[in-house]
């Protein structure tokens, strides 16, 4: 069955308005396979017209049926899409895999997480549509409704796209906005694939719209376009900024999750095998290629050669395969731009002292976009190395003497949006959690999340919150609403006396 998916991958289209349609210019880009660089498919190169287009659409639904749809009839569509997405998650993670090169076990998960992910947001905005409403002195009553804003404009990256795309439409749609989703260039597949199932569930036209493009175009239209009231962005710290400047002229709403370095520490009483588990899931799972990846390892010296030596065992025996193989633990990176600048991290490590230790690639993968699992050993926190995200399969580890140390070396950088604190002194676990400068904390765990806490991070890692209520209040506009119960006092200004 999966056989037959992938081999019959159809070209990509644009999603306006209900339909599948070429680009207005007629243009398309190629997409290639990061396991063979060979081509996939051509996909619609949408622009400026087809942005255009899509806001149209989308203005004109949120006017009409979609705005006008009661809520409980609006979240029945949402729960469908759940259940669609449920029945077909063993066709869409193949497909993800296929796109992006994440392995297949891990796709699977991903997809299962968007379906709840919907469910999610249909209960929490049933339950969380009218909010606080309270007497005033037996004068008025005050009460505070949530509106939709209007049309949302949604960009997400290659890294993990069905999910991170669904984190951002279940809100929005939830909440009663409609959608145009601008998919990252390389990882096009399950977004149409997800229009399929959006318009299977029948929305009404127009109210979830897909324009593929690239980033300065069809991406820098939908962030400058005036009827678009929000952009929520999730990718790099770079395109982040560059997003806000040509947002400002239309005064968009933000949401901003962007890149990250964290830091995981642990210390010398730490559960020696479940950091080491933690440790090398958090650094290796996704490729790599994960925004709360724990990048920077910083070992305490009393166990640090026993730590890395167990590190250089798991790196030499972690599973890099084909990603549609269940047992694969480490696929090809998206895209061949991609892979090699990881790989230019490797000779910046080499160039800054470090000793550079890498698992191996089956000879019969090269043609894919394989990065080795690596560790980046002997490292210093000032280096670029320790600094910039690498976004791969590569780790750098870093010893310290105390906590004080560790602390000052963990915030000393531009990101802040995860950290990992491993100790079995609870009292040290809440203490060095807090001091972390980063959005998300995990003490003796590894990045496990429930749908209700807020995800995102601090300094350059993000503005604002994504997941939980924090999406909620996001997506809408509260408005109060100020209701006198009786003949209170009003000043009579130029009424004679
Ligand atoms: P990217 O910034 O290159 O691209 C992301 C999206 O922005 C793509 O759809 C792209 O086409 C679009 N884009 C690019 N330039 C644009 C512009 N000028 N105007 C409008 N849109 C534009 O990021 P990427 O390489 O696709 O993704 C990897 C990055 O995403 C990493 O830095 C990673 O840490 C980050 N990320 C963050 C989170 C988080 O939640 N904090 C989650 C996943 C990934």
């Amino acid at each position: 069955m999966v056989k037959d998916i992938l081999e019959n991958v159809q070209d990509v289209k644009l999603y306006i308005n209900g339909s599948f349609v070429e680009a207005t210019s007629g243009k398309a880009f190629e997409n290639l396979n990061p396991f063979t660089n060979e081509t996939i498919n051509q996909v619609a190169e949408g622009d400026t017209a087809d942005i255009d287009e899509a806001v149209r659409a989308a203005k004109a639904a949120f006017k009409g049926e979609w705005g006008q749809m009661k809520v409980k009839e609006r979240l029945a569509y949402i729960y469908k899409i759940a259940d669609l997405i449920d029945e077909h998650i063993h066709e869409i993670a193949p497909l993800e895999s296929y796109d992006t090169g994440l392995p297949i076990s891990q796709t699977k998960k991903m997809v299962a997480r968007a379906a709840q992910n919907f469910r999610f947001y249909a209960e929490m905005v049933s339950a969380r549509l009218v909010g606080d409403a309270y007497p005033v002195d037996d004068e008025f009553l005050n009460y505070t409704i949530h509106k939709p804003v209007g049309v949302a404009g949604l960009i997400t990256p290659w890294n993990a796209p069905f999910m991170l795309e669904t984190w951002k439409i279940a809100p929005a749609l939830a909440t009663g906005n409609t959608v145009i989703l601008k998919p990252a260039e390389w990882s096009p597949l399950t977004a149409n694939r997800l229009a399929e199932i959006i318009d299977q569930a029948g929305l009404p036209d127009g109210v979830f719209n897909v324009v593929h493009g690239f980033g300065e175009t069809a991406g820098a239209s939908l962030v400058a376009h005036p009827d678009v009231q929000l952009i929520s962005f999730t990718g790099e710290t770079t395109t982040g900024s560059e997003i806000m400047r040509n947002g400002a002229d239309t005064l968009k709403r933000f949401s901003m999750e962007l890149g990250g370095k964290s830091p995981i520490i642990v210390f010398d009483d730490a559960d020696f095998d479940r950091a080491l588990d933690a440790c090398t899931w958090g650094i290796f799972s996704f490729n790599g290629e994960r925004c709360t990846a724990n990048s920077r390892l910083f070992i305490h010296e009393a166990i640090y050669d026993k730590f890395v030596a167990a590190l250089k065992e798991r790196v030499d025996n972690i599973i890099v395969g084909d990603p549609l193989d269940e047992g694969t633990q480490i696929g090809p990176l998206a895209h061949k731009t991609h892979y090699n600048r990881v790989l230019s991290y490797l000779d910046i490590a080499k160039e800054e002292g470090c000793d550079v230790y890498s698992g191996t690639v089956p000879e019969s993968y090269k043609s894919g976009n394989y990065v080795a699992p690596t560790l980046l050993l002997g490292a210093d926190n000032k280096m670029r190395i320790a600094q910039e995200e690498i976004f791969g399969p590569v780790m750098t580890v870093i010893p310290f003497k105390d906590e004080e140390e560790v602390i000052e070396k963990a915030n000393d950088i531009r990101y802040g949006l995860a950290g990992y604190v491993w100790t079995k002194d609870i009292k040290r676990g809440h203490r060095v959690a807090q001091a972390v400068d980063a959005g998300m904390l995990w003490v003796n765990s590894q990045n496990v999340r429930d749908l209700r806490t807020p995800f995102g991070g601090s300094k350059h890692s993000g503005i604002g919150r994504e997941g939980g209520y924090y999406a909620f209040e996001f997506y809408t506009e509260q408005q109060v609403i100020h209701v006198a119960l009786g003949d209170h006092h009003i000043p009579q200004f130029g009424k004679k006396k």
